[in-house]
């Protein structure tokens, strides 16, 4: 740790966390999963957002050098009088440093404001509050009131951002108030972690997956198993951990111990344990095939968020489809792709929205893998358009959902590992197939990575830009029809 300004607030709340955290990054830190920087982005863009919330406002700029942020809020707090909010106010106090997002100074008093991306509270931000309120007590501020400020997600924009509704700020003073005791013996147990010259024994716990998944996650799991309880699905994390510490770990411990568990995750163990053969029902699978009527159309969405939302009509993280991709399975075998990836830096909803009407017959069939999220996509597009509702909404009635015979089970081979995602649908049904393996694309791997790039795509080169989309239209692409290949396989287990 810096010696002089050891622990800021961030490295605190890393402590409460976990102590072994912070020991990590001082002296095995090449061990840590590198993290999404979008998220720090968006928090970023939040906090800049956010210092408008109270009025003018003076910020503390950054320095490497911490002691020049202290001695610049002491100026600034010293110099005027009278209401006043100070952006990165810093202090210092015996080791202890933090920055505090938003300082409201009232006269003699001032009040600390804690600014988060999210939509909801977390423990974590409490401790964070409290931190930085002993902070200040101890550098003698007279504190009036401690408060966290994050994002409503009731907020719809029309219009200029009214950063009033966009955030709600709530009041923790006497909840903080009650943490300082605490404060203080967690920094006392936090230095004395990091006096350890060897890697402290520290066994893995909840607190390797909550609040945040722990950068040093794969490391300290290392003793784990390849089947363990942690790879049981639909099992609790907390669960997890209990029976990690009742010594219920392999497979093999889970046959012996019988813990409790769900009859799914039971049959999940004893699959894989027992080598049992694949679970198919062709009665029941043809059951789920004389829903469907051809044409079939094979339907799959993009989307992205926006913590601030940009566009009329939004909410904060609202997911905004930007991207969709259809195969259209035709009775004679014929295939046809049709597809849609809206231009960057626009409000992709309208354009997407008129795609899919001249795409999509109200009367067709369609199919989803996980239905339930195209078709809440189809009713906000219904919602944003009145006059495209009635189609969208049909398309939307027309669904029909491919994962169901995954879902009930009458498709279940060991290699789904207990899952009915198509991640582990579509490899265990078409193993070390080129074609259908997601790894082998460039750029883009899952939805996760999609978000990121088409949110992205502003800020590249027109020749980044076109080679960026075509990768997006690659994995959208194969979405579909990797849902064609699973429709086969269904076929080809009921003839
Ligand atoms: S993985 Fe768990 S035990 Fe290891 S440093 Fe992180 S929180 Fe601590």
């Amino acid at each position: 740790m810096d010696k002089q300004f050891g622990l800021s607030k961030s490295k605190y709340c890393k402590g409460v966390q976990c102590p072994k955290i912070l020991w990590m990054d001082t002296h095995m830190s090449e061990k840590a999963k590198l993290g999404d920087d979008s998220v720090l982005e968006t928090g970023t863009r939040v906090g800049d957002l956010a210092r408008g919330y109270f009025g003018e406002n003076t910020l503390v700029e950054f320095n490497l050098d911490k002691g020049k942020m202290v001695s610049d809020t002491k100026r600034l707090i010293e110099e005027e009088k009278g209401e006043r909010t100070i952006a990165e106010a810093s202090f210092y106090w015996d080791g202890l440093f933090c920055s505090v997002d938003l300082l409201r100074v009232h006269g003699e008093e001032c009040s600390i404001v804690e600014v988060k991306s999210s939509t909801e509270v977390k423990d974590i931000y409490v401790d964070d509050l409290a931190f930085q309120y002993y902070v200040l007590s101890k550098c003698g501020m007279k504190i009036k009131s401690a408060s966290l400020m994050h994002i409503d997600s009731s907020y719809e924009r029309h219009g200029e951002l009214e950063l009033d509704k966009l955030f709600v700020v709530k009041d923790y003073t006497d909840v903080v108030k009650d943490k300082l005791q605490e404060v203080e013996d967690n920094v006392r147990q936090i230095r004395l972690f990091q006096e350890n010259t060897e890697e402290p024994e520290k066994d893995i716990a909840l607190c390797c997956e909550v609040p945040y998944e722990c950068a040093y996650y794969d490391y300290c799991h290392r003793h784990i198993p390849e089947r363990s309880v942690f790879d049981i699905k639909g099992l609790f994390t907390s669960k997890k951990y209990e029976y990690y510490h009742q010594g219920i770990i392999s497979f093999e411990d889970v046959i012996r111990c019988k813990p409790k568990l769900s009859d799914k995750q039971l049959q999940q163990v004893e699959t894989d344990y027992f080598d049992r053969p694949d679970v198919i029902i062709p009665e029941k699978i043809k059951e789920f095939l004389d829903t469907l009527r051809y044409p079939l159309y094979h339907l799959d969405f993009e989307t992205f968020q926006q913590a601030i939302p940009e566009y009329d009509g939004l909410h904060p993280y609202e997911q905004i489809p930007f991207q969709y991709s259809l195969h259209i399975e035709h009775e004679d075998g014929r295939l046809e792709h049709k597809e849609f990836l809206a231009k960057e830096g626009t409000d992709p909803r309208r354009a997407i929205a008129e795609s899919l009407c001249m795409d999509f017959p109200t009367d067709v069939c369609v199919l989803a893998y996980n239905m339930s999220f195209e078709r809440r996509v189809l009713k906000s597009l219904a919602t944003a358009f009145p006059d495209l509702a009635d189609h969208l909404l049909a398309i939307r009635d027309n669904i029909c959902d491919l994962m169901i015979p995954f879902q009930n089970q009458h498709y279940y081979t060991k290699a789904m590992q207990g899952s009915y995602s198509i991640k582990y649908v579509l490899p265990a049904l078409y193993p070390n197939d080129p074609e259908l393996d997601y790894h082998s694309l460039e750029e883009i791997h899952h939805g996760g990575e999609a978000s990121s790039a088409y949110a992205n795509l502003v800020n590249k080169t027109p020749e980044e830009i076109e080679i960026t989309r075509r990768n997006l239209l690659k994995y959208c692409g194969l979405d579909t029809y990797a849902m064609v290949k699973v429709l086969a396989k269904l076929r080809e287990v009921c003839k």
